[in-house]
């Protein structure tokens, strides 16, 4: 079945309100159903009768493409004028929803790469060390006090999963949470002394030590 992305939005605005989709003119199309098969998006389909190509999905246009135009060997593919889409974004203002959308994709992107360069130290790893935890943490930022604890430590703690059985649980009733993360050195076997700063932070702010294993 076709796709239909005509309840999506572009940048905020529902794209049946964009009047940006192709009109073929008949007269000069010779149906070499180019646009047809390359449109990745399925706006076209191609009556075989007539031998001419059909705007059928015309939402499914990405606002601002004009490659079917461009390409398009006889001519026969029209869009709205240039300033169009210029004057869409002022009539709009889009540009704020852009700039929330530029800092999510980039926040994915460190995210990304934040991972990658975990899975890569992994790799590397000598001794890993793991650790289940449950306490109250959450709310204690005891994430920073483990970082205080080893910043300038030859070790890392890393991916660190958190679970939390109920968000209300966990604030009103102030039912404990889980933790798991691992203690990791790519210089050193013995991580003993960085594993005994860890275990103080959980001491420290009552955090119970539920296991605790060498992985590597
Ligand atoms: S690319 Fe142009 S000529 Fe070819 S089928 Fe599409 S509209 Fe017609
Ligand atoms: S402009 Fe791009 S998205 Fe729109 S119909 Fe043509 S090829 Fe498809």
């Amino acid at each position: 079945m076709a796709k239909d992305l005509s309840k999506t939005e572009w940048h905020g605005i529902p794209r049946t309100e964009i009047p940006w989709f192709p009109t073929i003119n008949d007269d000069k199309c010779i149906g070499c159903q180019l646009c047809y098969v390359s449109c990745g998006r399925e706006v076209f389909e191609f009556d075989d009768d007539r031998r001419k190509a059909v705007v059928e999905r015309k939402y499914n246009c990405l606002v601002g493409c004009t490659t079917c135009a461009t390409i398009c060997p006889a001519g026969a593919i029209d869009f709205p004028p240039k300033d169009f889409i210029q004057k869409l974004e002022k009539e709009y203002k889009i540009l704020k929803v852009v700039r929330e959308t530029a800092q999510e994709k980039k926040t994915k992107k460190e995210y990304e790469e934040a991972r990658a360069k975990a899975a890569e130290l992994l790799n590397k790893v000598v001794t890993a060390v793991e650790f289940e935890v449950t306490g109250h943490f959450a709310e204690r930022q005891i994430m920073a006090k483990f970082y205080n604890a080893i910043k300038d430590d030859p070790c890392d703690v890393i991916y660190i999963s958190i679970e939390t059985p109920s968000l209300k649980d966990c604030w009103k009733e102030q039912a404990p949470s889980y933790a798991k993360f691992r203690l990791v050195s790519t210089e050193y076997a013995d991580i003993t002394p960085y594993a005994e700063k860890i275990k103080q932070v959980l001491k420290d702010n009552n955090v119970v030590l539920v296991a605790e294993r060498k992985t590597a």
